[in-house]
Order: C-alpha cells, then structure tokens, then sequence
C-alpha cells in the first residue's frame, strides 16, 4: 500500500524546558481536509513551521509519501517547497505591496521550478480566473484590492506550482461574513478542481466544520481529540472540545444547551499542569488520576480517538 501522503509521526519540538508541540501524529490523505484547532498557544504554529519544513523537530517525523523531508536537500527540498504551499491570515502583510499582483503570484513557480518568465505569467492568467478574478488585475498593486481579493491573490500564488498540500492558516479570519463563505467555498471548489489536500488551522470551530474531513483539537502542544470531523462536531467525546464547541457552536444533546465556560487561560507552556494539561480548566476533573496521570491519547469510538481518563472509563 503507498505510504499516506503526509504523515506527521510523533512530531514534537521543545525550546529549552518548553515543550511548544509534545508528540502529535496524523496523516492525511490526497484530497482531504485535517483541521488542527485549539486555543493560541496550543502549538499550531510550530506545528505549522514544521510542516512546511521552516523549521526542524526535537524529535519525531513528517514524512511525504513514505520520505521523511528532514532528509530533503537540493532538488528534493526545491520539490517539496513547490508541492506544499501556505495561506496566511492577513493578506495585507502576506502581500508585498510594492510587487505587481503578476510577480506576487508568479514568484513561488519561478523560485521553485525553472520556467521562463513568459511561462510563468501564462500560468498567473488561468490561476487569476481559477481563483475568480480578471487576468487584467495582473497589472495592478495588492493594495488596490479589498481583503477578500487580497486572499484570492494569495490563493492563487499558493496554487500556481500545483502543489499536492495548502496549510491554510487562519485563512479566513480576517474576513467578514460574505466574504468568509465566499472564501471557503472558493477553497473547497478548488480543492475538487486541483485535487489538492489542505491542513487547515484555524481557532474557529464553524470553518473547520465546514472545511474539513478530520479534526485534531490541540490543547497545550498535544491532540486531545481526533477523528472523523462529522463524528467529532456530533459526538465530541474530551471535556475541552465540549467546552470549546459549547461557547463556539450551536448547541447539540450533550451540551445541554448550555454553555461551558472554560475556567482560567491555557497555562503557560513552561509551567504545564501535571497529570492531564487541562485538569485545572477541567469540568469534568475528577480527583488524583486528572492531577496526576497524563491521559494516552486512545480509541473511545470507532476511528475517534480522545486523551481523557473519563472517555477512557475511569471513574
Ligand atoms: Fe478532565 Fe480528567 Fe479528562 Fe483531563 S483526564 S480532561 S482533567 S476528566
């Protein structure tokens, strides 16, 4: 069987005593949306330098189709920087504003492959219509364009190299509610079109319902709660998904139609909390195995996986 076209193994990266990401793992699939969300501090974004190969793991892999990319030098890293791209929140600062829109996006291709100039902005013209704007806003500035147009741009420069991986971060945060459907929708078209899989982070729980096809709620460098998307937004098993689906979503049967309000901040991640990271926020704490015993992350339901010693049956 070929090997899962991403596959992040254990991946941890500590800073001295802070452990930022403390052994995650996940794969994901051509085509398929995995959604990473949590609150800030929880370890997206050293997960997501990791992924892009920006940075390196303290321990633990992320290998493409079977090939661990720390190995990636010379033209397998150029390759690997073309085959996974990113979109950043705010296009405003993810934008040079001083480069025409056609060198904007034009730049990832000419860096990472060696077509010609004339090539290249061929290739911006389809990507500019794929991404629902006009060749002729080729010519123009970013800072012509409103926010929404501005991430069309950055869409649009993450796709010209044809890559197999997007990590969207926060792609639609900055924008406001038309323009976040619109966006989305775009993405998901784009994604059937190109065939592309996307690592989507995001600390809004609507996107990632909407978005994806798996979930991995981070809490304090590690994944809590993973599975099937569908299965966790109807069926969230760890008292932290609970609490962040109760303030951020509708309210379903073990809600109780009532908002859970998470006592405290996330603890700081030089100073974690013993036992489960979460115990002292904890609804559902319940005595010295929470304070004491780190929770495995283990199978609760088919596929969906949770690291709580309630869901694992402790009493
Ligand atoms: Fe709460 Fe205990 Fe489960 Fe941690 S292990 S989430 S403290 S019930």
């Amino acid at each position: 069987m070929r090997p899962p076209l991403l596959e992040v193994k254990n991946l941890s990266r500590y800073f001295g005593r802070v452990k930022a990401l403390d052994g995650i793992s996940f794969s994901l699939e051509e085509g398929q949306t995995l959604a990473i969300v949590g609150e800030s501090g929880c370890g997206k974004t050293t997960a997501i330098r990791l992924l892009l190969a920006l940075d390196r793991p303290t321990v633990g892999h992320v290998e493409m189709h079977g090939r661990d990319i720390a190995g990636f030098k010379g033209k397998d890293l150029r390759k690997f920087r073309s085959d996974v791209q990113a979109v950043f929140q705010d296009p405003w600062s993810s934008l040079n504003p001083r480069i025409r829109v056609r060198d904007l996006i034009a730049e990832p291709l000419r860096m990472n492959s060696d077509v010609t100039k004339a090539e290249a902005y061929k290739a911006v013209d389809k990507v500019l219509r794929d991404v629902g704007l006009l060749e002729a806003h080729a010519q123009s500035f970013a800072h012509e364009f409103s926010g929404g147009q501005r991430q069309r741009i950055a869409i649009a420069s993450a796709l010209i190299s044809k890559p197999k991986v997007i990590v969207l971060d926060e792609p639609v945060s900055a924008l406001d509610g038309s323009v976040r459907a619109q966006i989305m929708n775009l993405l998901k078209d784009l994604q059937l079109e190109y065939g592309i899989s996307f690592v989507l982070v995001a600390h809004d729980l609507g996107t990632a319902k909407y978005m994806a096809d798996h979930v991995a709620v981070m809490y304090l460098g590690r994944v809590v709660e993973y599975g099937v998307a569908q299965q966790v937004f109807a069926a969230p098993q760890h008292p932290y998904t609970l609490a962040l689906m109760s303030a951020a979503l509708p309210a379903h049967p073990r809600l109780q139609k009532k908002e859970i309000i998470l006592r405290g901040e996330v603890a700081s991640p030089i100073d974690v909390p013993p036992g489960c990271h979460f115990h002292p926020r904890c609804q559902s704490f319940f005595g010295d195995i929470c304070a004491t015993q780190p929770p495995e992350l283990l199978e609760v339901l088919q596929g969906h996986l949770a690291a709580c010693h309630l869901c694992h049956g402790a009493t």
